[in-house]
């Protein structure tokens, strides 16, 4: 028997990956997304629902016509300059959408289910390497949005049995190598797609957003980890719940920390080519430093990020840039 598996925000840029390498174990990914910042031609693994997670009917008719065995919850808005100017569309679209997500998952007796959640949760905590025990005092609406939905998960397992992995990401970069999918935002806000784009001159400039962090170049460090790898870990999750082994939370990053100015070196020597760049201040909500204690998901998932590296994630993310039929 076939094994459905309902992946909200699907025709999204992690959740794209994630069906891909769902369907590549055996299950067939059904993406349900609403298209507000997905795209239909990157359903391309299983049936596609397009519905919004804020009409409780449309969620529930998903849940009768496939009866999926497990949840991967993707589907957000997960721009932290964006949530502190507008918050409120943050808690509704994030917060609500999940209470009702949550609500009819328990109603249809789909009790597995995999929460994409963010190292915004832990906030800006200076120097500190974020283990999955570090307290989360998030700094951002963002953060604050998903550590909401992280408490709801443990409120609905404690009351009725709901068994949940919750990913807290890192910085997710790349595509796919195969070229099937890759990142794609209208409009572009992350670093590495927006480097490219400055390279390959679809815009004049890279801005780099502040340059007097407490770092040792002064600009953000961050950690980033391959979509690849990190769609890995979503299977090797949802394993782990089919597999009754418990709710548990893990870091999705790779335990080092590369600051804009490194990116930008590495994608120098990626492409040959330089990056034009402004100096601009910084942007809200960004934390000076963000790097993972990546050793739980290694231990216990068995995980291992492998093409993580700043070449492999550039280069694949070029590669991607580059199709004919590219959509920006
Ligand atoms: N960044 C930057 N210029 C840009 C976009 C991003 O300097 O045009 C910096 C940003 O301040 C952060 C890092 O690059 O320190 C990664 O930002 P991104 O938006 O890619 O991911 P986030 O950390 O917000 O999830």
């Amino acid at each position: 028997m076939q094994k459905h598996v309902l992946v909200t925000g699907g025709a999204g840029y992690i959740g794209a990956h994630a069906c891909k390498v769902l369907a590549r174990a055996g299950f067939v990914p059904v993406v349900f997304d609403n298209l507000s910042t997905g795209w239909a031609e990157a359903v391309k693994f299983g049936p596609f629902v397009q519905g919004d997670l804020l009409d409780r009917a449309s969620i529930d008719a998903a849940f009768h016509q496939y009866r999926p065995v497990a949840v991967m919850h993707f589907a957000a808005l997960s721009l932290v300059g964006e949530s502190m100017s507008d918050p409120g569309r943050y808690w509704r679209t994030n917060v609500n959408g999940s209470l009702n997500l949550i609500e009819a998952a328990v109603q249809a007796g789909c009790m597995n289910f995999v929460f994409s959640s963010t190292c915004a949760t832990y906030g800006d905590q200076d120097g500190v390497v974020l283990d999955e025990d570090t307290p989360q005092h998030p700094i951002n609406s963002y953060g604050a949005s998903k550590k909401a939905i992280e408490e709801m998960l443990k409120n609905f397992g404690a009351a009725y049995g709901l068994n949940h992995v919750i990913f807290r990401y890192f910085n997710v970069a790349g595509a796919d190598p195969d070229g099937e999918i890759g990142e794609q935002h209208r409009p572009e806000t992350h670093l590495i797609p927006l480097m490219l784009d400055a390279i390959e001159g679809r815009r004049p400039a890279l801005t780099v957003f502040g340059q007097d962090y407490p770092t040792p170049d002064g600009t953000c460090v961050r950690d980033y980890v391959h979509v690849m790898d990190l769609a890995d870990a979503h299977v090797k999750g949802m394993n782990w719940l089919l597999d009754g082994r418990g709710n548990r939370a893990f870091n999705l990053g790779t335990g080092h920390g590369f600051s804009v100015r490194q990116v930008i070196d590495a994608s120098r020597s990626v492409t040959n080519r330089d990056v034009p760049i402004v100096q601009g201040p910084r942007r809200a909500g960004d934390a000076a430093a963000l790097v993972s204690g990546s050793d739980r998901a290694r231990a216990e998932l068995g995980w291992e990020p492998h093409r993580s590296t700043l070449p492999e994630m550039i280069r694949d993310a070029l590669g991607w840039s580059q199709k004919p039929g590219f959509l920006r």
